[in-house]
């Protein structure tokens, strides 16, 4: 079975609320074949039920940048699964660089997250990637096995089926610079090993992993057309409706050539 390219647009803390439903608006515009590519966008919350009245009826679905583990209570600025679903969310990103940089998540409250999320009925993208001083030092790979088996940690192969993984090498995260395909391809060949000895094969060949990191319209084809990389996580160009289009539309390129 072939991995459907997933393009997937995180809008971190832009935009009004206006501004994410006129984003939304114009994404409407680009009717892109859903039997080739699924689409995501992931406003900031106080957004998301704006945005997904503003995709109702369209193909592009909507995701939460973050959730709590907890079911409801005295925890202060968080959003639990079961909100982030009533919100209209079917999808949720977990484990975001800039969660682990700013905001102390660890590979440990990673895997809590991932575990209410799919307990609840939603479909996670789990970011992991290496910073530039951890590959300069050659710990790349042992860096992504760290992240991944912390992040799946007592899950089993049929929770698994509704996670995909994001590859975002955190140098190449908001910085114009792009791993160049070969990396890319060798890194999430490298997390598709990683998830076979986990699981086992049919689930590592299932999975999809995106690749984030300065992803734009120039630099998607080639990244997309790497036989490992399924799909992209897109930060900066997910905000820029053309940007964005332009890279949906090199992934259905992609898809109608395979
Ligand atoms: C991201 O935030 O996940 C990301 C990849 O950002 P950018 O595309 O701006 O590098």
């Amino acid at each position: 079975m072939a991995r459907k390219i997933l393009i997937a647009g995180n809008w971190k803390m832009n935009n009004t609320i206006d501004q994410s439903v006129e984003l939304a608006q114009d994404l409407r515009k680009y009717d892109f074949a859903e039997e080739k590519i699924e689409v995501v966008v992931a406003p900031p919350y106080i957004s998301i039920k704006p945005v997904c009245d503003a995709l109702a009826g369209s193909h592009t679905r909507v995701a939460a940048q973050n959730v709590y583990w907890e079911e409801s209570g005295a925890y202060t600025g968080e959003v639990s699964p079961a909100m982030v679903l009533d919100a209209g969310c079917g999808w949720v990103i977990v484990g975001h660089s800039e969660r682990r940089q700013y905001f102390g998540e660890t590979d440990g409250t990673v895997n809590k997250r991932l575990k209410a999320a799919l307990s609840a009925g939603l479909r996670v993208i789990v970011c992991v990637g290496e910073t530039l001083d951890q590959r300069e030092a050659g710990e790349t790979f042992n860096i992504l096995d760290t992240q991944v088996q912390g992040a799946v940690s007592g899950l089993n192969d049929a929770d698994f089926k509704n996670v995909v993984i994001a590859y975002e090498p955190v140098w190449a995260i908001g910085t114009g610079e792009t791993a160049t395909a070969e990396q890319a391809d060798e890194a999430h060949a490298h997390i598709r090993n990683k998830i076979e000895s986990v699981f086992d094969g049919d689930t590592a060949n299932n999975t999809r992993i995106l690749y984030g990191g300065s992803v734009k319209p120039a630099n998607a084809m080639e990244l997309l057309g790497k036989g490992n990389v399924d799909g992209a996580l897109v930060g900066g160009a997910s905000l820029k409706s053309a940007d964005f289009c332009a890279i949906i539309e090199a992934g259905a390129k992609v898809s109608g050539d395979c």
